[in-house]
């Protein structure tokens, strides 16, 4: 196909394909899904080998957010029958990340919910990176707490943050369909907080909310702009209780179609499958291996994801290796942040997260048999699962 030997030119190159080439791979068809995975699969491993990165989350304080996103079981509201809970202890969340390192994660996201973090909230979390670091000098840590006021990047940072996270989701032009609380630019004026202070930058989206290709294909772009280090996929999770429960428009197929337009689009960055692979992806989750360079292992924010082993066995038995902590993640021209990067390119509850409104993909019926609602690890007495 002309239009994949083009794009996978363009993915080797770090050249930005058009509008219209990421439109076309989202509107290929199911006898091309083969040909579009291995198409893209070539300019994923021609920046990250057959590496896959851990992640591991914590969610620091769960539920109770004043907040609204529609795809957020811990919004204002929500009747999802979550765990909730404030913030945990240092000594506590510590615990929680040592399992996720025992497990092979390379980095520990520290997530809470709510607008954002107050200047003591900022305080707390740093005690908590000081107690992570202090057991796992080598993890990296990013921190998800939503929107940053003046310096508190900085104070991060100084704190020993690697990364920050802020999805921007979806398109600006439907966000106010699925938060009236905040606005995309506030989270694009956060993402720039995180980078202003050097801290490597993740930002990402959530699929599966009602969107059309053209959203999907605009908050791509709007990514690839802010140029983000890392850019964690989310599919939907319809968790019952929230707006978006009814919302179940994903195909496996569909999946691996945005996976693959998010490597076209962003070839050198660490592209993540988040929340909602095993809900969505189903037995397709090995391919899209094929497609990303970094996954979660474990758990999500207020849901339960595969058992870890099962993480760790599905990576070996497609043929992929863990990435290792003397690793970098990154291709060496992107090794120093994003400054140094490719020309253009929590909460948020985002990891949680999880294709509505009008999609014409059709998913088939609600799998709600496959969403269950965490009830271990951070916040509980049950070991976590990594
Ligand atoms: S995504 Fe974050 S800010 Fe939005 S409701 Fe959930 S916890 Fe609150």
């Amino acid at each position: 196909m002309d239009l994949l030997n083009t794009l996978v030119e363009k993915g080797l190159r770090r050249e930005l394909p058009s509008r219209e080439e990421a439109l076309a791979v989202l509107a290929t068809s199911d006898d091309e899904l083969l040909e579009v995975v291995a198409a893209a699969g070539k300019v994923r491993r021609q920046w990250f080998g057959r590496r896959v990165k851990l992640n591991y989350l914590v969610n620091l304080k769960s539920g109770l957010c004043p907040e609204d996103c529609s795809y957020c079981s811990q919004r204002l509201g929500s009747k999802a029958e979550i765990l909730k809970y404030t913030w945990l202890k240092p000594d506590e969340a510590s615990r929680a990340a040592a399992a996720g390192v025992a497990g092979g994660a390379k980095r520990v996201c520290l997530v809470a919910s709510g607008r954002g973090p107050t200047d003591r909230d900022v305080d707390r979390v740093s005690q908590t990176i000081g107690a992570i670091k202090e057991q796992h000098a080598d993890v990296e840590v990013c921190a998800c707490l939503g929107l940053l006021s003046e310096g508190q990047a900085e104070r991060l940072k100084a704190a020993g943050a690697d990364a920050y996270n802020h999805n921007l989701n979806t398109s600006e032009s439907t966000y106010g369909d699925i938060t009236t609380t905040h606005t995309y630019a506030d989270r694009v004026e956060t993402v720039r907080h995180a980078q202003g202070a050097g801290l490597s930058a993740c930002s990402g989206l959530i699929a599966g909310m009602g969107e059309s290709d053209a959203d999907l294909v605009d908050v791509v772009f709007g990514l690839r702009e802010l140029d983000p280090d890392s850019v964690p996929v989310n599919f939907l999770i319809p968790v019952e209780g929230t707006p978006l429960a009814k919302e179940w428009n994903l195909t496996p197929q569909r999946a691996l179609r945005i996976l693959a337009m998010v490597r076209f689009v962003c070839p050198d960055v660490e592209v993540r499958l988040a929340g909602g692979r095993e809900v969505h992806l189903r037995t397709m989750q090995p391919l899209a291996l094929h497609l990303v360079n970094s996954i979660f292992l474990g758990d999500y924010l207020t849901t339960e994801g595969q058992e870890g082993k099962a993480d760790l066995d599905m990576i070996a038995d497609a043929g992929f290796e863990v990435e290792g902590t003397g690793t970098t993640t990154l291709p060496e021209h992107r090794a120093g942040g994003c400054a140094s990067a490719c020309g253009s390119a929590a909460d948020d509850a985002t990891a949680d997260v999880a294709a509505p409104v009008g999609s014409p993909a059709g998913g088939g019926p609600a799998r709600t048999d496959l969403v269950t609602v965490r009830r271990r690890g951070a916040g509980t007495d049950l070991a976590p699962n990594a």
